[in-house]
């Protein structure tokens, strides 16, 4: 990671921060605010995070001395969709339409690219972070949402997610030389790209939504999880361990409750199996890790207690 710091994090929506004290959760262990604007592949991010999108909120965190970036579904920002009627080249085509549409992410073969830069430089200026690493997110429903023209057809989700994390990278380092930028490996991206390569400045950003955690990641007895595991070390072997940032579901409510309608515990409610979890990353070697806590609201706390908050700062002191 840039500067080496350990980091044990975790990522908030507006509605968490707004009715719960978790600042007050940050010390020395807890030390860094991932800023989440919500779920939803699209919708304006400035809008949505409102208040905690801007400096009064920032300074907040510095005077506190807490790391706070950004985790973003961005494509709206990143991509001018009314472009569409003009340039539907500069979208993707759907694989199984074999159409250009506007409702995923663009075509990394064409002009776009430079655009979704140049347009993430312009977010980065809006949302400035502390610890100089940008997650901003295109589409991913699971599929179809990346190009199949004939210059994208050999090129899969991951390719096409990393060689925008690497043009993203190249125009913020411009004005920015310590930008990092993280490629996320999600749903339709857990997979290795196939023929792109991380320039520098590109970490990957490890997320399983989907795994199981009624077992640890590297359970063998686990059928799930061995699947995610195995691409888990396929991702630091590429990108290596100190270029790959962890981000995790053990304390997301939302996790549990998506599909549900109702406000669910979080999916990781063991404090012994969620600790042997945490060290399986550690014992690869990763020192960036956060994970979801959305939902964990003030109506979750009268539900539940923060028992689950409570273990979570536990079991992060894995990583060191
Ligand atoms: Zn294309
Ligand atoms: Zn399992």
């Amino acid at each position: 990671m840039a500067d080496n710091k350990v980091r044990r994090g975790v990522v908030l929506a507006p509605t968490d921060l707004d009715t719960v004290n978790w600042l007050d959760y940050f010390d020395d262990n807890l030390n860094l605010l991932g800023i989440h604007s919500g779920g939803g592949e699209s919708h304006n991010v400035i809008d949505r995070l409102g208040v905690y999108g801007t400096e009064e909120f920032r300074k907040i965190c510095r005077e506190r001395n807490i790391d706070f970036e950004y985790e973003l579904h961005a494509p709206q920002q990143l991509m001018d969709y009314s472009l569409f009627a003009e340039h539907p080249e500069y979208f993707y085509e759907n694989s199984r339409l074999n159409e250009r549409m506007d409702n995923g992410n663009w075509c990394v073969s064409s002009p776009a690219l430079e655009l979704v830069a140049k347009n993430a430089v312009m977010l980065a200026d809006k949302l400035p972070c502390s610890t100089n690493r940008f997650f901003y997110w295109g589409v991913d429903k699971g599929g179809e949402d990346w190009c199949h023209c004939d210059k994208c057809s050999k090129l899969n989700a991951a390719d096409q997610c990393l060689a925008t994390a690497n043009a993203m990278v190249q125009e913020l380092r411009k004005s920015n030389p310590d930008a990092v930028v993280g490629s996320i490996f999600y749903l339709a991206t857990m997979q290795l790209p196939s023929s792109v390569e991380p320039v520098d400045g590109v970490i990957a950003e490890y997320a399983p939504y989907r795994r199981c955690y009624k077992h640890t990641l590297d359970d063998p007895d686990c059928a799930v999880n061995r699947e995610y595991y195995r691409r888990f070390k396929e991702i630091i072997s590429m990108f290596g361990a100190d270029r790959t940032h962890v981000l995790e579901y053990h304390i997301d409510s939302s996790y549990a409750s998506v599909r549900t309608g109702c406000h669910r515990r979080c999916p990781c409610r063991d404090l012994d199996t969620m600790k042997r979890d945490i060290a399986v990353y550690a014992r690869h070697g990763i020192t960036s890790f956060t994970s979801f806590a959305v939902d964990i609201n003030k109506e979750y706390l009268d539900l539940y207690g923060d028992t689950d908050i409570k273990n979570y700062l536990e079991a992060i002191k894995e990583i060191q």
